[in-house]
C-alpha cells in the first residue's frame, strides 16, 4: 500500500490522520482487502477500494522450492523487478529475505545481482509490500535485507520500513541489515535509527584479495569498516555479525582464515557466518565442505566463533546472490 498517497488521501479529504494508521495496523495484521477493515465506514472502505491497490507490488510469478522456501518476484508500478524470499525451518521460524533497491549499482564479482541492471531504490512502502505479502497467508517473525539491492545506499526508506516490521510481527531484534560496507551508512546506523543487527560482508580479511573480489573496497577499505563496525558494536552493544562467502581457491585457506581471526580480534566483537557459495553464474566455484569445516576450524582456533549457513532454496535460485530477477518468471 502506498502509505505516502493514503495519508495524502485523508488529508484532502479532511479525515483524521489516525484512519491511516487504521488502515496500516489492519495490513499489518493480514488483510488482504478493504472490505476486511471493519471500523471504517463502509462508504470509505468502497472508496478505498476505488482508488487504491492494496499493494504498491504486483507479483510476477513465484517459485517453491523442495525445502519450503518460496521466492516472489514482484514488478512495481514502473515495471522494476524486485524479488522477496520466505525462508520456512522447521522449529518454525518464518524469515523474510527483503530486497533495498531493484538491482544493485554495486558490482561484487560474484554476485548475480550485480550483473543485472540496476534499477532504483525502493520506497518505504515497496520494501514493507514484500513483507506483506507473505504476511496475508502467514505470520513471519525474521527478517534480513539480503535481497537485492544495497540497503545502506537506501538507508532512509530501509530504516523507515523497519519501524514498521514490528507491527508486521517482526521485532527489530529480529530484522537484520547486510552490508557491502557501505561505511556513511554503518557509522549512522550506530547512531539513529531502530535497534536492528547489523551483518558485513566481508568476504576476504586484506584489502588486496577484497577490493579484487568487491571493488567497492577501493573506496570503504577494511580498517575503516571494522572500526565503524566497533563503534556500532559499543553503541548499540550487540555482536556484528560477519559474513564470509567460501570460494574455492580464492579466500578459503587456512592462512586465510587465521588472518581473519586477527582482524576481528579475540571474538569479542563479530561472530562470522560461513557462506556457502551458491552458483550465480559467475564463474567462481564454491569450497567443498571439507574446506568449509578447515577454514572454520583454523578461525574458531583464533578464538574468533563462528557457524555454516544453511543454504535454503538453491532449486529455485533463491538462494543468496542468486536474485537475477529471471528464474522466477
Ligand atoms: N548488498 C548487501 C545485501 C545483499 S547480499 C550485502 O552485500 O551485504 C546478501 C549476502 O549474500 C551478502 O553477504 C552477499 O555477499 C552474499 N552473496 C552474494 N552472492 C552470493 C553467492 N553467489 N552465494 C552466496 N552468497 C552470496
Amino acid at each position: 500500500m502506498d502509505l505516502e498517497a493514503l495519508n495524502e488521501y485523508m488529508t484532502e479529504r479532511g479525515l483524521p490522520a489516525w484512519r491511516t494508521d487504521q488502515v496500516w495496523g489492519w495490513l499489518a495484521r493480514g488483510a488482504a482487502g478493504f472490505d476486511e477493515m471493519t471500523d471504517l465506514p463502509k462508504d470509505l472502505r468502497s472508496d478505498l477500494g476505488d482508488s487504491f491497490e492494496i499493494s504498491t507490488l504486483g507479483v510476477a510469478g513465484s517459485a517453491l522450492s523442495r525445502d519450503g522456501t518460496e521466492k516472489t518476484l514482484f514488478e512495481t508500478a514502473d515495471g522494476r523487478p524486485v524479488e522477496a524470499v520466505l525462508m520456512r525451518y522447521r522449529d518454525g521460524r518464518r524469515s523474510l529475505c527483503l530486497s533495498s533497491q531493484s538491482g544493485c549499482p554495486l558490482t561484487c564479482t560474484f554476485c548475480a545481482t550485480g550483473t543485472m541492471k540496476f534499477g532504483r531504490n525502493l520506497t518505504e512502502s515497496e520494501i514493507l509490500d514484500q513483507a506483506l505479502h507473505y504476511r496475508r497467508s502467514e505470520a513471519v517473525d525474521h527478517a534480513v535485507f539480503m535481497g537485492m539491492g544495497e540497503p545502506m545506499m537506501n538507508l532512509d526508506n530501509v530504516l523507515a520500513a523497519c519501524e514498521r516490521l514490528p507491527e508486521v510481527g517482526i521485532a527489530n531484534s529480529h530484522t537484520t541489515i547486510s552490508t557491502v560496507g557501505w561505511l556513511p551508512g554503518i557509522e549512522r546506523l550506530a547512531v539513529e535509527g531502530p535497534p536492528v543487527r547489523l551483518a558485513l560482508s566481508l568476504h576476504a580479511p586484506n584489502d588486496e584479495l577484497r577490493s579484487e573480489i568487491m571493488p567497492i573496497n577501493e573506496r570503504y577499505p577494511i580498517s575503516g569498516l571494522i572500526e565503524a563496525c566497533l563503534e556500532w558494536r559499543r553503541r548499540r552493544r550487540r555482536k556484528v555479525f560477519v559474513e564470509y562467502l567460501m570460494l574455492e581457491g580464492v579466500n578459503d585457506s587456512p592462512e586465510l582464515a587465521r588472518e581473519l581471526g586477527q582482524l576481528l580480534g579475540k571474538g569479542r566483537d563479530f561472530k562470522v557466518n560461513l557462506i556457502p557459495f551458491n552458483p550465480s553464474g559467475t564463474g567462481y566455484q564454491g569450497s567443498s565442505r571439507e574446506a568449509i569445516d578447515r577454514f572454520r576450524k583454523a578461525l574458531m582456533s583464533t578464538g574468533v566463533h563462528a557457524t555454516v549457513r544453511l543454504t535454503r532454496g538453491r532449486d529455485i535460485d533463491a538462494a543468496c546472490g542468486q536474485l537475477a530477477a529471471r528464474a522466477a518468471a
